[in-house]
């Protein structure tokens, strides 16, 4: 039996009777437990995963249909699970059992899919690399050809998704992206990945972030599956007030549509941040891209450099907020023998939280105090606004899309990781964080191989609000374009051996 399929591959042999899906799930567990080393798992959830494959088996037996029925899934640990530990890889959660299920998981087991456990991240989400986790660094199966002896890192915060999805430790995963979280992962590993419209998929249990800019997505092995996990993840929900009461349509009618005659906008002064390599993606995506029938425009969006530093206040701010309430009082961690009430908080916030988490509190705190809350938030939230403002003007009303990298490179050694200062590893967010700014959708999928590592490289295409159609037409013409396969050859290899 084979598993390391697509959703569609998948769900074509459960339906032919191929294997069950008990088959399928076991041999997920077996793979998860062969390849422990890759830390993609921080909790595996092998009984409940077998009871949901009985379940979608029953069901595949009676005839029920589905995209995703019996298709077993990695979820990143953000995502409240009920009576399934979640800890968003911080100390802080780390004996935390929600009471309920996060709005995007339970959509996707009421659409019968199977949840294998919960993947690794950076400590809540906070992170470019998932060497922040509570649970140990997360590692992608793959060598820089120029450096084999170095381990690769997956990115992050969603790097536990990513490897598991790129070695096949799951079908699909589910990621978050306040910054670029499912993006930079999905393109250090060669995958697909989509941060959609804010307010497409609800927030209600996901484990907060930075709660204007927070979006749920998944990480896939291609366009359709993507296609398919958005459709089943998003819709609308009274229990998140931000979340937009849309019709979610059939993203899949989108795949295989003509895009000639699309207008694909090219920030060209953003591109003098890239080097050669990066530079070479780009002339590869755009040629690509001409192949297929788009014309390309170039486009001068100067307030996107903007985007970075807004991000960094707007995230802290947001996160300092969110995770007051995490203070050894209510649940999770708490500090032993406290002398009193605040001695509780102070221990148990320096012991529960990792030093980057504490230096976004600071940051955040510092931002949002009295002194210093216009000088900062407020004027970072005017950015935001002219940033709106110039993508509507100088991009969406010329183009329909736009391309840029999603990287500035291929995935860093986690040696390499360890030696960036947090200013660095921040930089590495410049190309994604403009997305979550303004709240439009943007996708990320692979274009080739860099030059000295072989490894993978990515360009995201970034929609006006709500334009996932339109982002998946262009991708699934693009994708075809590129042997997906071949890029991720060696890592098979690597995993199979
Ligand atoms: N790397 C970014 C940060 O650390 C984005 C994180 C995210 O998208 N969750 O803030």
């Amino acid at each position: 039996m084979s598993i390391g399929k697509t959703i569609s591959e998948v769900r074509k042999s459960l339906k032919s009777g191929e294997y069950t899906c008990k088959e399928l799930t076991r041999s997920y567990l077996d793979k998860i437990e062969k390849h422990k080393n890759l830390n993609a798992y921080v909790t595996v959830t092998a009984d409940k995963a077998m009871e949901q494959a009985e379940i979608a088996d029953q069901k595949i037996r009676s005839g029920e249909d589905g995209d995703l029925l019996g298709v077993p899934l990695g979820i990143k640990d953000l995502y409240c699970t009920k009576d399934i530990r979640t800890t968003s890889c911080s100390k802080i959660l780390s004996n935390f059992v929600p009471k309920y299920e996060s709005t995007v998981t339970q959509n996707l087991l009421d659409a019968g899919s199977v949840f294998l456990g919960k993947t690794n991240m950076d400590e809540l989400a906070m992170g470019s690399s998932t060497t922040t986790s509570y649970f140990g660094n997360c590692y992608l199966p793959y060598r820089a050809s120029d450096n084999p002896d170095d381990e690769i890192c997956p990115g992050g915060s969603s790097g536990g998704s990513a490897a598991a999805t790129v070695a096949d430790l799951c079908v699909a995963s589910t990621g978050s992206d306040t910054g670029g979280s499912i993006r930079q992962p999905a393109a250090f590993a060669g995958l697909v990945g989509i941060k959609p419209t804010y307010g497409l998929c609800s927030r209600y249990g996901m484990i907060a972030f930075a709660s204007s800019l927070d979006q749920a997505g998944p990480i896939t092995k291609n366009v359709e599956d993507c296609a398919i996990m958005l459709r089943a993840m998003a819709g609308y929900d009274p229990k998140d007030s931000t979340s937009l009461n849309v019709d979610i349509p059939d993203y899949t009618k989108s795949l295989n549509k003509s895009v000639k005659g699309l207008k694909i906008g090219i920030p060209e002064n953003l591109l003098s941040m890239l080097d050669d390599d990066g530079l070479n993606i780009i002339d590869t995506a755009k040629k690509i891209l001409v192949d297929i029938g788009c014309e390309l425009v170039s486009i001068d969006i100067s307030s996107m450099e903007y985007s970075l530093p807004a991000y960094y206040i707007i995230a802290p701010a947001e996160a300092s907020s969110n995770l007051a309430r995490l203070d050894g009082v209510r649940y999770g961690y708490r500090s032993d023998n406290p002398r009193g009430i605040e001695d509780l908080y102070v221990k148990t916030r320096t012991e529960g939280f990792g030093d980057e988490v504490q230096r976004r509190i600071l940051a955040g705190t510092y931002i949002l105090s009295s002194g210093h809350y216009d000088a900062y938030y407020t004027r970072a939230l005017k950015i935001r606004q002219l940033i709106k403002n110039d993508f509507i003007n100088n991009g969406f009303s010329k183009v329909d899309a736009i391309m840029t990298p999603t990287t500035i490179g291929p995935a860093f050694s986690i040696k390499n990781s360890k030696n960036m200062t947090p200013i660095q590893m921040y930089l590495s967010d410049v190309f994604t964080v403009t997305a979550n700014v303004i709240g439009v959708p943007a996708i990320s999928l692979p274009v080739g191989l860099s030059r000295n590592s072989l490894l993978p490289m990515s360009v995201q295409f970034i929609g006006n609000r709500l334009s996932e159609e339109l982002l998946f037409q262009i991708s699934s013409a693009f994708e075809k374009e590129v042997c997906f396969d071949s890029l991720r050859m060696n890592i098979r290899r690597s995993i199979d051996a």
